[in-house]
């Protein structure tokens, strides 16, 4: 059977019966981190795994969970407002409530003492931005029908001594728009006060992080890492219900030709995405640090797919690495050509110090001008984190057409003959990441060594990126394209090492932890703009000085790596 049939015959087999039969099963519960309903869908998780062969482990592990349990709001005149509700890691009030002056912020208003109103999501920035102003609690009013359920801590995962400070002190809860209009409109009145309850349990919760190994018939430690989150809000069925069957389903269909894979696949679940910060991933990542940083290739991560009527595809979450190959697949499929989006610090992505590329996160989206308008992120869902987030919202063929899409990326990394990375456009993103800086700096530093160590590696990129694609053009390989191969691959792996923490990870000691907030590229250079607005006499400009230089230095030092790394494979 050539490549090309056993790709067809490897997609006649993703079963659309089976995607929805297992995701109407998964979604019939709420799923709440440490909820029964979640423990139900683990267990089903280990049945059907193990059902197929796969070395298979729940890790009941104690992980810090806060669950929202019930939020108010009542106006002046007494009228309780009945969409609201509160969120993980905000605050509790204590049954008596809080009492307090109402003031709207968009951007500069003093909300010392007052509890500040804000329109959009309660999230980790916007709130820690008005508890610093002393906001003594938050209102925030999201578009459309329902609130949005979030979680507004900024620690990722599980806090630690320094980092377990930064848990929210006030209460934050969140009305939809008709009483958030009620609330402005008593506000415009004069009826400023307003009295708010919130109801939070953050506590250690006995939480399953699911995992399961089919291994290649060849031995080999390596493994792509292929899941996403289990835990919901309420039933979850888009997000992410439809998601979980995928990976059972996908399980299923691999187990079949464990003799043409190159790598294992390790099959993940986890808990506390929403209601833990992304603590599943994050104590799967600092359990299994090192097994993680030696043999994972990839990760590619699932969320929110295969929603009814989602028709498009506009970008692809992903490092730029793994891009050519989501495009192809995209692309193959579909007849889109999405464009690329830097991943973001979201979606369970705990494994970037450890070097691991992720391709894909969110897939098809909604179309823009339809289900998928005014929302968090143009293209999701209205339901997205809502009450309605259904079964019943997912499509079949939807569900299948992405499950595909999935299967064809993973089996194109497992079963290649080398692994399909692709870094050349890397460069190209990262000289755009470093002229950006460059330009913020407005001559007051200078990052040229390091811009011309990146234009070095794009054209060692371009001769690696010809050598894999040169073997994954051939049906069978020669003993000695083969030891060829396993070079390439272990080159690959080495720079993923180096290029990815240092492109993505703010915090130099890899084995702490980022905040969960959004982290720019070679995030040590954001401090240029600082640096740029202060006077060159002063002596807080030599601080900043010193400590970008230091900065510098550390980016230096890895890109060269990579370098001498590529010059010694003779790239
Ligand atoms: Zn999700």
């Amino acid at each position: 059977m050539t490549r090309k049939e056993m790709e067809q015959l490897l997609l006649s087999e993703v079963s659309a019966d089976r995607l929805m039969e297992d995701a109407r099963y998964i979604t019939s519960e709420d799923r709440e981190s440490g909820s029964p309903g979640e423990k139900r869908a683990a267990e089903y998780f280990r049945q059907v795994m193990s059902g197929l062969g796969l070395q298979t482990d729940i890790h009941y592990v104690e992980n810090y969970i806060s669950l929202p349990e019930k939020g108010t709001l009542t106006l002046q005149d007494g009228t309780a407002l009945a969409s609201c509700i509160t969120h993980s890691y905000g605050a509790s009030t204590g049954p008596e409530g809080l009492k307090g002056e109402a003031v709207f912020f968009s951007g500069s208003e003093d909300v010392k003492g007052k509890v500040a109103v804000m329109r959009g999501l309660a999230s980790a920035v916007p709130c820690k931005n008005l508890e610093g102003r002393g906001a003594v609690g938050i209102i925030c009013i999201t578009s459309g029908d329902y609130p949005y359920n979030m979680s507004i801590s900024p620690i990722w995962g599980q806090p630690v001594p320094s980092t377990v400070d930064l848990l929210s002190k006030i209460p934050v809860v969140t009305v939809n728009t008709p009483d958030g209009d009620k609330l402005l409109a008593a506000m415009e009145k004069g009826e400023n006060q307003v009295t708010m309850t919130a109801q939070v349990s953050t506590k250690f919760r006995t939480v399953p992080v699911c995992v399961a190994e089919l291994k290649a018939d060849k031995p080999t430690s390596r493994f792509v890492m292929f899941g996403g989150h289990v835990d919901a809000w309420h039933k979850g069925g888009a997000d992410n219900g439809g998601s979980n069957a995928v990976v059972l389903e996908l399980a299923r269909v691999f187990s079949k030709h464990t003799d043409l894979l190159n790598t294992n696949i390790r099959f993940v679940w986890w808990s506390g995405h929403s209601n833990g910060r992304y603590s599943g991933s994050n104590w799967y990542a600092d359990t299994h640090w090192e097994d993680i940083h030696e043999n994972a290739v990839a990760n590619f991560d699932i969320d929110t797919v295969g929603t009814k009527g989602s028709n498009n595809f506009d970008h692809i979450e992903c490092n730029k690495q793994c891009y050519t190959l989501g495009r192809s697949v995209v692309k193959e499929r579909t007849g889109q050509d999405p464009h690329y989006m830097r991943i973001q610090r979201n979606g369970d992505q705990s494994f970037w110090a450890h070097g691991v590329p992720t391709l894909f996160e969110c897939l098809s989206l909604q179309p823009v001008d339809g289900a998928g308008k005014g929302t968090f992120m143009p293209g999701l869902p209205w339901y997205w984190h809502t009450t309605q987030d259904l079964f019943e919202h997912l499509g079949r063929e939807e569900l299948l057409r992405d499950a595909q899409i999935f299967a064809l990326a993973i089996w194109r990394t497992v079963a290649a003959n080398a692994y399909p990375f692709a870094f050349a456009e890397l460069a190209g993103e990262m000289r755009s990441d470093l002229e950006k800086y460059q330009a913020e700096a407005q001559g007051k530093f200078d990052l040229s060594q390091v811009q011309a160590l990146v234009d070095r590696l794009e054209g060692q990129f371009r001769a690696l990126d010809d050598k894999i694609a040169g073997l994954n053009s051939l049906e069978t390989l020669t003993p000695e394209q083969e030891q060829q191969a396993k070079e390439l691959n272990d080159l690959c792996m080495e720079l993923n090492r180096i290029l990815i923490p240092v492109h993505y990870c703010k915090n130099g000691d890899l084995f702490q932890v980022d905040l969960a907030i959004p982290i720019p590229a070679f995030p040590e250079f954001d401090e240029v703009k600082k640096l740029a607005a202060m006077d060159p006499a002063s002596d807080g400009f030599k601080f900043q000085e010193r400590q970008l230089l230091r900065e510098r230095n550390r980016v230096y030092h890895y890109l060269n790596k990579a370098v001498k790394r590529l010059e010694a494979a003779g790239l």
